[in-house]
């Protein structure tokens, strides 16, 4: 059997809804590229088969959501650096025929984040434990952040990332247990909501934040695609803070996710666009 094309993908649980696809197959039409992107619903029972069939196939690489991230790894001959420490996939690259888990939710956070500042000795709130927010973490850390506090309701996630930052990083983490409106400390720079609170169809819903402990001086970035301008985000701005939405993470993904798998650097603009057209 022959592919006019080679094949990329993602194996998520909902193939409904993934802005992705959009986004990635208008940077390959855009630099004529030979390659299709391709969504496929994929069960945690038949994980191990869809990637046996990506082998099969001759896939070049695949993303992975949720639930998969973790369980992924598995059955992948290897792990990138901060894939390793996260313990979490989202990005597989065929490398020598084998295929190497990486890591590009935190990667692309990071770019997007560098636009408007460098994290390397600073003091950073991330709220939220789940996947999303330990990528961040670790990459940020990973940076050169001087201290990062997890704020989390449930203390076991946010205990155990603390711990990996501790134990894995340079950086000093610290956990703070979310059950009450959260207070910016006057010492932090930059504020990060890896939660999912403010997502589509739940827009309307606010953080646990003391709104008035947002300063001007501070760095407001939202993890959210879905709408992009969350309260958070209008509420910062309101308040005079830089803000950062989740757009550009997504887009940075995306463009790390093409290099990986065609060695080409796609143009963002071209993906931010194919993205604003789908959400
Ligand atoms: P997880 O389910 O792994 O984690 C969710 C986190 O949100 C947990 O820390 C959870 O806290 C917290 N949370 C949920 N509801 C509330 C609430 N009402 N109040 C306070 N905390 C809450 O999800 P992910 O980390 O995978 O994803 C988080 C968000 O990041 C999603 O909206 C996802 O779409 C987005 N995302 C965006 C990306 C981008 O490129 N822009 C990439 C990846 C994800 P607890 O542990 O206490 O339950």
């Amino acid at each position: 059997m022959n592919f006019l094309s080679e094949l990329t993908g993602s194996f998520s649980q909902n193939s409904a809804s993934n802005p992705t696809v959009e986004m990635v197959e208008a940077a390959y039409r855009h630099h004529k590229l030979g390659y299709r992107y391709i969504n496929c619903e994929v069960t945690p029972d038949q994980l191990g088969d869809a990637v046996k069939g990506a082998r099969a196939m001759g896939w070049v690489g695949f993303n992975c959501s949720q639930p998969h991230k973790v369980e992924v790894i598995k059955y992948l001959d290897g792990l990138g650096e901060s894939a390793a420490l996260m313990g979490a996939v989202n990005c597989v690259v065929r490398r020598d025929g084998k295929y190497i888990g990486e890591n590009t939710d935190g990667k692309g956070f990071l770019e997007s984040l560098k636009v408007v500042v460098d994290p390397k000795h600073k003091n950073i709130v991330v709220l939220g434990a789940g996947g999303a927010a330990r990528a961040i973490a670790i990459e940020l850390a990973l940076a050169g952040a001087t201290e990062i506090t997890i704020a989390n309701r449930d203390s076991n996630r946010g205990n155990e990332l603390v711990d990996l930052i501790n134990g894995k990083t340079k950086t000093n983490g610290q956990f703070f247990k979310w059950d009450s409106p959260f207070k910016v400390p006057s010492n932090i720079d930059i504020l990060v909501n890896a939660t999912s609170v403010g997502m589509a169809p739940h827009g309307d819903e606010r953080l646990n934040l003391d709104v008035e402990s947002l300063r001007t001086n501070l760095v407001v970035a939202d993890v959210i695609v879905n709408p992009p301008n969350t309260l958070l985000l209008s509420d910062a701005k309101a308040k005079g803070c830089q803000v950062i939405d989740g757009l550009g993470m997504i887009v940075n993904q995306g463009i790390l996710g093409v290099k990986y798998w065609t060695g080409i650097t796609a143009d963002a603009g071209v993906m931010r666009d194919a993205l604003a057209k789908v959400l």
